[in-house]
């Protein structure tokens, strides 16, 4: 007998929404996680991209987020704002957001869910059989498990015990950040060697101050201290403008790594401890978030038996592709933010490119996240544009009155939507995991990027909001699209 079905090892971003996910599935799942509380030392990850804001909103819990932040409806790309206003979403901005606030709210959420966290333990071994798998904490307790996923950092101790290699590219160049106090006022903005200065809240033009600064070394020994950090303004500036009771001082590099494997047996990979790059455009917690929402439900369907083990290797052939583009534009954002004549010609050339309409809205959903594709197996040249692509939050009218499809997806599962005549497949097996919904929509479907694409008769939406099938319900493959993701018939 198990303790828990999954237990996550590392609670921070990735961990807590992989919990949710899971425990709204109604699976058995702890967090053990090293650090006593929610706080952290650093500001790390500074807003929510549109899909990130998405998958909430799919979870009933966006507004919460989006009233403790504030949007801007723009993303950075290379040290550039990009227009991401006429995105097709109702997130369509930036939510600026700390990640130690985003952190704080998910654990109340996941407090409602009831999920456990152990704190101040960490994860320290583990052992598969092919039963299930002993992981072993720190204080020398133990849990027996169905499935270990490493959520626990760049540093990830479970990617490392599990064998899984993490090649990539070493770091080129290092930033301290920190916020400080300063009795002179600093010039605000970027530095042309990327960081800069700005008020750590817009309603606070007067401080404190966060700062981001270039070092003139790519490795260090020692961790950055408020001395350091004086030095540094004084090296870059002239002066430290008088700067005083420094907090949250941290260090951050350009280096890319990325797990080989995803998964190895019984053991998972998820958010940083799963890819590393620089933090150029803010999008390591929106990716690993998302991987979250990826593998929860799979993890789901083959812990309750209704989909075989191999449904989870579709969790690494969907997310580590869109984790190598997140390596290689934070790369080409370093290499656009040099300072030599020739990557300034460049970012100059690229800039002109950013201001036409098709390389922004390229670059823009890209960075939110709007614009991914899963390759199905099914895809070619005639699918639906749908098909492997988010479905979008559509207005629609049903039985009970008027709803949108987001509404549907917040119990996290399947959902079967029908905007044709009713009839022609019975959910009936299915009902355990699949929602059926008749409804009606009148308006457009325009997808990001895409642009308009023709109204289909019925979809059907994973529970991470990812269309796998489209057609009429007549459709004999809809019977085997159900099959392959979401079970046999009972
Ligand atoms: C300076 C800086 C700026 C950044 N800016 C942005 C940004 O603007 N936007 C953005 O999206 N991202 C940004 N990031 C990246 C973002 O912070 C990370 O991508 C995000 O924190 C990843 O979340 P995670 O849960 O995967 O890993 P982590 O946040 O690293 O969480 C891992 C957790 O595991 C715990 N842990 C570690 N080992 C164990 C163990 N063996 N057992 C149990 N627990 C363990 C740790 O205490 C930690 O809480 C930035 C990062 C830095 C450093």
């Amino acid at each position: 007998m198990n303790d828990h079905d999954v237990v996550i090892a590392g609670g921070g971003p990735t961990g807590l929404m992989l919990a949710a996910e899971l425990a709204l599935a109604n699976v058995d799942v702890v967090i053990v996680e090293s650090r006593p509380s929610q706080d952290l030392d650093g500001r790390k990850a500074g807003g929510l991209h549109a899909r990130t804001t998405e998958l909430l909103d799919q979870r009933g819990v966006a507004e919460r987020f989006v009233a403790a932040g504030q949007r801007y409806p723009f993303v950075g790309f290379a040290g550039t704002a990009l227009d991401i206003s006429d995105l097709p979403t109702r997130h369509n901005y930036m939510l600026a957001l700390w990640q130690v606030e985003f952190e704080r709210i998910m654990a109340t959420w996941l407090d409602e869910l009831e999920v456990p966290i152990v704190r101040s333990r960490e994860v320290t071994e583990f052992a598969q059989h092919s039963e299930g798998i002993d992981v072993k904490l720190s204080d020398g307790s133990s849990f027996a498990a169905e499935y270990l996923v490493g959520c626990d950092g760049g540093r990830s101790a479970v990617r490392k015990r599990a064998g899984i290699e993490f090649p990539g590219w070493d770091a080129t160049s290092s930033f301290v950040m920190a916020e400080v106090e300063m009795t002179d006022r600093p010039p605000i903005g970027m530095r042309p060697e990327g960081g800069g200065i700005g008020p750590v809240k817009p309603s606070e033009p007067d401080g404190p101050y966060g700062l981001v600064l270039l070092e003139p070394h790519v490795e260090y020994a020692d961790e950055p201290t408020a001395g350091y950090v004086s030095e540094l303004l004084e090296a870059t500036f002239g002066t430290d403008f008088g700067m005083h009771t420094p907090t949250r001082i941290s260090r951050f590099t350009d280096m890319c790594r990325q797990a080989a494997s995803y998964r190895s047996g019984r053991v998972l990979v998820a958010g940083d401890a799963a890819h590393v790059h620089g933090p150029q455009a803010g999008q390591g917690l929106n990716t690993g978030v998302q991987d979250a929402v990826n593998l929860g439900w799979k993890l789901a369907q083959v812990i309750k038996h209704n989909s075989p083990d191999n449904l989870l290797d579709t969790y690494h052939a969907e997310r580590h592709p869109v984790g190598a583009r997140v390596l290689q534009n934070t790369m080409a954002q370093v290499a656009l933010t040099r300072i030599d004549d020739r990557s300034r010609a460049l970012r100059e050339m690229t800039l002109q490119l950013l201001a036409l309409d098709a390389p922004r809205m390229f670059v823009a959903g890209m960075i939110s996240g709007l614009d991914i594709r899963y390759d199905l197996d099914v895809i070619d040249g005639d699918s639906h544009p749908l098909l492997g692509r988010r479905m979008p939050d559509l207005d629609l009218e049903a039985g009970d009155g008027p709803t949108r499809v987001f509404a549907l997806l917040c119990a996290a599962r399947p959902v079967l939507l029908n905007l044709d005549a009713a009839g022609g497949f019975d959910p009936a097996p299915w009902s355990d995991r699949v929602t059926q919904v008749d409804a009606t929509y009148t308006g457009e479907w325009e997808l990001p990027l895409v642009g308009a694409v023709s109204a289909p008769s019925a979809v059907l939406i994973r529970p991470d909001g990812y269309v796998v099938w489209v057609g009429s319900l007549d459709d004999p493959a809809l019977h085997t699209t159900i099959e392959k993701w979401f079970g046999v018939a009972h």
